[in-house]
Parts: C-alpha cells; sequence; structure tokens
C-alpha cells in the first residue's frame, strides 16, 4: 500500500484523546458568552482535540439563543437543551450522559471556577489520576453565610457518610472515560454528583484554586435549593438520621423510667407526691415531638424510595445540537432518555 502521510496524520489526529468539557447553564445569557470564550482560549492552549458540551437546564431567558448561534459559529460546540428546569445536578449528567471525550471536565458557567485550571487537571489525568476535583481554599464574593453553612456541610456529611466526600469541593473536577461509564450506570434519583463520584473510587487526587466571583449574574441556588441540596446529599449517602429515631426512643424510655422511680420513690418513702399536670403536659409534647421528628426523617426516605419506584426519566431532552448522528444512539441506551426534537449541527 503507498504511503499516505495525510491518512496517517488523519489516523494520528483521530486516536488523539478527546476532552470533553461539560457546562450547566440556567438563566446565564449574562455571561455565556464570555465563558465560550475563556474556555475555548483554554483548550486551544492545550492542542488537542476537545467538544465542549452546553445543557440549557430550562432557561427562560436568551441563554438557549445565545447557545444555538455559539454552536452554529463552533463545530467543537454541542448544545443539549432540556424541556424545563431539572435541576443543576441532572444538567450535569446530562452532560455526562452525552459527552463523548476520554476525559470529561464539568465546569459551572458563571466563571467561579477558573477555566484556566483545566490545564492542570489534564496534566495530572495524563500522569494517570482517574478524577482531579478542585477544591476551594477561598471563595471570593460569597456571603458570610453561604461559606459558614457550606463548610460546616461537608464537615457534617462526612461524619454521617461512609464514604469519604472530599472537603470543600464542587462539581468542578476531570473524570476519566473509566469513572464516567460507572458514572452512567448509577440511575439514582437524587443526584449528588460530588459523592457519587467519591465512590466510584480509583485514583483521586485534588487541585487547590481560589474560587472567584460571578462574572456577571445572581446566584441560581437561593437558600431553598441550597437546603435540597443538603438534604439529598445526606440522605444519599447515609443512613445514620434513621438510627438517630432508635436513638431518640431509647432516650425519652430512658428518661420516663426515671421520672416513673422519681414518683414511686416519692411516694412510698415520703409524704409527698407528684402532682398537677404540668408535668403530663410536658412529657405529652415532648414525647409526641420526637415521636412527630421520626416520622418526618422515616417519611423523608420513603418519599425518596416513592419518587425512585415511578423510575421516570431524569431529565427530557427538547433539543441537540452539533451530535453526531452515529454517536447519539449510544449516549442515549445508557439511561431512559427522551429526545424530542433533533437537529444534527455537525
Ligand atoms: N444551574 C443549573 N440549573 C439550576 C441552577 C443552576 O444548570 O437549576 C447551573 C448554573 O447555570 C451554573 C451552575 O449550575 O452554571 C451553578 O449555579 P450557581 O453559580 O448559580 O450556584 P452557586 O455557585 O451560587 O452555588
Ligand atoms: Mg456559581
Amino acid at each position: 500500500m503507498p504511503y499516505s502521510p495525510s491518512l496517517d496524520q488523519h489516523r494520528a489526529a483521530l486516536s488523539e484523546p478527546l476532552i470533553s468539557i461539560v457546562v450547566p447553564c440556567f438563566n446565564e445569557e449574562a455571561v455565556i458568552q464570555e465563558t465560550h470564550r475563556r474556555l475555548t482560549d483554554t483548550l486551544t492552549d492545550l492542542e488537542g482535540r476537545y467538544e465542549i458540551v452546553y445543557v440549557d437546564d430550562g432557561s427562560r431567558d436568551r441563554t438557549l439563543y445565545i447557545l444555538e448561534s455559539i454552536q452554529a459559529a463552533d463545530e467543537t460546540v454541542r448544545v443539549l437543551s432540556f424541556s424545563r428546569n431539572f435541576g443543576h445536578q441532572m444538567a450535569v449528567s446530562a452532560g455526562i450522559d452525552h459527552a463523548q471525550g476520554d476525559a470529561v471536565i464539568l465546569i459551572d458557567a458563571d466563571l467561579q471556577d477558573p477555566p484556566e485550571l483545566i490545564r492542570a487537571m489534564v496534566e495530572k489525568w495524563r500522569e494517570g489520576y482517574d478524577v482531579v476535583y478542585g477544591q476551594r481554599h477561598s471563595r471570593e464574593g460569597e456571603s458570610y453565610f453561604k461559606v459558614a453553612t457550606a463548610r460546616l456541610f461537608y464537615r457534617f456529611i462526612n461524619r454521617l457518610s461512609d464514604v469519604p466526600i472530599p472537603l470543600d469541593t464542587g462539581d468542578f473536577r476531570l473524570m476519566s472515560r473509566q469513572v464516567v461509564n460507572v458514572l452512567k450506570r448509577m440511575p439514582e434519583r437524587d443526584r449528588f454528583i460530588r459523592g457519587m463520584v467519591s465512590w466510584v473510587g480509583y485514583r483521586q487526587c485534588a487541585l487547590p484554586y481560589e474560587r472567584a466571583r460571578r462574572y456577571a449574574g445572581v446566584s441560581k441556588y437561593p437558600l431553598r435549593k441550597m437546603v435540597a441540596f443538603a438534604t439529598d446529599g445526606i440522605l444519599s449517602f447515609s443512613i445514620k438520621p434513621l438510627r438517630l429515631a432508635t436513638t431518640m426512643g431509647f432516650l425519652t424510655s430512658g428518661l420516663a423510667v426515671l421520672g416513673i422511680l422519681y414518683a414511686l420513690v416519692l411516694r412510698l418513702w415520703t409524704s409527698y407526691w407528684v402532682s398537677g399536670w404540668t408535668l403530663l403536659i410536658i412529657s405529652v409534647l415532648f414525647l409526641g415531638g420526637v415521636q412527630l421528628i421520626c416520622l418526618g426523617i422515616i417519611g423523608e426516605y420513603v418519599g425518596r424510595i416513592y419518587s425512585e419506584s415511578k423510575r421516570r426519566p431524569l431529565y427530557l431532552i427538547g433539543e441537540a445540537l452539533g451530535f453526531k448522528t452515529d454517536t447519539e444512539p449510544a449516549a442515549l441506551d445508557q439511561r431512559p432518555t427522551v429526545i424530542m426534537r433533533n437537529r444534527y449541527g455537525t
């Protein structure tokens, strides 16, 4: 066969590893263009093959429109858009499901995670690490309340969870194809991805970084969503709260026994006795409270079993742009995802 340098070059280019970047976006019209510029700068510097998968999580502003125009001008860009807002963790999951890369990097759209760290992540991956996660050493421009509660949360969940979850990490991380394939086989609904990645194991390492302030726009994580996310994290990584119910049961029974002994001693050996309705009401209320708390904790788990048992798709995709037709079904059959409309760019 005659030597064909161009064919060889073509083969070499295809065997070169592909890096995928997954960016969840919800109402990010103010930042998305700048994010794309900074990502592209960093990735072209890396001199390898790359793709950027933007997941529009049912934005109500011009985010999808901007993403479509970015995609039309750049063949490395893929866009998935959800039929409605499914939440940050679902957007990240969809990106992971559809990314084709040998390494997949998750990054927020608001430039709080510096894209420039991607180079160091890729270097660690080339050294042989399967997961390289960014660890926040400082957080600029976030309220004292947010920083303090986040610190507390990571320490608390580590006391409860059987799997150690690295302190002060977000979803900004690189994962090897091996880890991504395992994640794609984890069908749970309450997705606490940073915990799920810790559970997977393999070789993991941390890269410290300074978390910048948001480039523009406001946080899409109000207190309500933060509390729900923290609860998901704890309940999907620990059953210790259920044990708390047993502990509280023993404690209240112990208190009751002490009360009975006290009443008996007074009655039998002194001329006093316990009287009045105050004690009665207090003990009834106390017991009622403890029982309701225990019911609530059990209810949280039962509710999760209920929504898990419905086996609904995790997210619905309204539009997929820039995916190659032959790779699409492979990504889809991993999980019951529904694509309602498809427009293929490349
Ligand atoms: N996000 C999303 N869906 C949501 C909320 C947030 O895809 O329902 C995205 C958002 O666009 C951003 C990332 O998740 O890229 C992190 O959100 P944000 O920066 O608002 O959270 P914070 O950094 O304030 O905790
Ligand atoms: Mg942010």
